[in-house]
């Protein structure tokens, strides 16, 4: 049997953030939005395919953050508690605790973007995005398959790179793959790609390409091709292919500046891009390097740690 894929769009702000439905036997919707999502988005969304949200058996959450699990609390207590809900073990912290989510704000964003309020608004956020801290019912890393009933599997796969525990599900048999934010090609509104660890987002965009091979690939969101234009959120085998080419291409091209730059070591400076502005230079990003949830420092960070890890590791004679 074919299962039905559907996008559930929900407002947050400027932006749409967007779930979806897997019309299998056992509904699944994969990634939650934030807290108002499910009531404010799904309910009525679901409505007009004929189904019921109270029907959800699985909420499958491709990564830990804040527009994608928020509302994962508030659509499993809209599913009766019924529902599974998966993360990855090395995201699940981000789902069972709203600390965690300042945590890697003060870890990483925070020495970046010198905002005296950045605590305050960060747990301030927290508490108004998430919908409730929970323990998963089901923890994966990849490798796992989930029944949907009637035949229907769903495959996990680890894709780590833009967080350490994103995983992309693939519905068997028909390959369509949901990756949340792991294919960022330019990134989205902030117009650079978001990844916390370089090369492991690399080679989570190659496995993809290479061995996955999407016959339809669904994003978090609708990133930005090299001139400017987005793809759409749902991309057919071709686009697919392209936007993962595309964004192997892009990462190059930052880790390329940013091998050059690092050769003179990191200078703070008065740039809002500091102490990166070389790479923003060599790159033309001009965007808002300060607007969250600030892409451009939290992947150069990721750079300067891994190549800083690299370093330390090597042998020293
Ligand atoms: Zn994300």
């Amino acid at each position: 049997m074919t299962v039905a894929i559907h996008p559930l769009v929900s407002p947050w702000g400027r932006f749409g953030l967007y779930s979806f439905l897997i019309d299998a036997p056992e509904l699944a919707i994969v990634d939650a939005g934030i807290a108002t999502s499910p009531r404010e988005g799904m309910v009525a969304e679901l409505e007009k395919l004929g189904r019921r949200i109270e029907d959800v058996r699985w909420i499958l959450l491709t990564h830990g953050h804040i527009d994608h699990l928020g509302g994962a609390h508030a659509l499993w207590e809209l599913t009766g508690r019924r529902a599974q809900v998966v993360i990855s073990e090395a995201d699940a912290p981000l789902l069972r605790s709203r600390a965690a989510h300042v945590q890697q704000y003060v870890d990483v964003r925070q020495q970046y973007l010198p905002d005296p309020d950045g605590v305050e608004k960060q747990t301030a956020a927290a508490a108004a995005v998430i919908s409730g801290e929970m323990e998963p019912t089901l923890l994966v890393r990849g490798g796992e398959s989930l029944s949907l009933g009637g035949g229907v599997s769903v495959s996990v796969h680890a894709i780590p790179g833009h967080t350490a525990g994103s995983v992309a599900y693939v519905v068997d048999g028909q390959n369509d793959v949901f990756v949340g934010d792991a294919v960022q090609v330019h990134g989205a509104a902030n117009g650079f790609p978001g990844y916390e660890d370089p090369a492991a987002y690399r080679r989570s965009l190659e496995y993809l390409r290479d061995e996955i091979r999407p016959e339809h690939l669904y994003l978090g969101h609708p990133y930005r091709r090299t001139d400017g234009v987005p793809y759409g959120v749902e991309l057919d085998r071709a686009q697919a292919s392209e936007a993962l080419t595309e964004s192997l291409e892009i990462e190059k091209r930052v880790a390329d500046a940013v091998a050059r730059y690092l050769q003179d070591g990191i200078r703070s400076t008065d740039s809002p891009y500091s102490p990166f502005a070389p790479v923003a230079d060599e790159l033309g990003y001009t965007g808002d390097p300060t607007l969250e949830p600030s892409p451009f420092f939290t992947t150069l960070h990721g750079y300067t740690t891994h190549l800083a890890s690299i370093t330390e590791e090597s042998p020293s004679w």
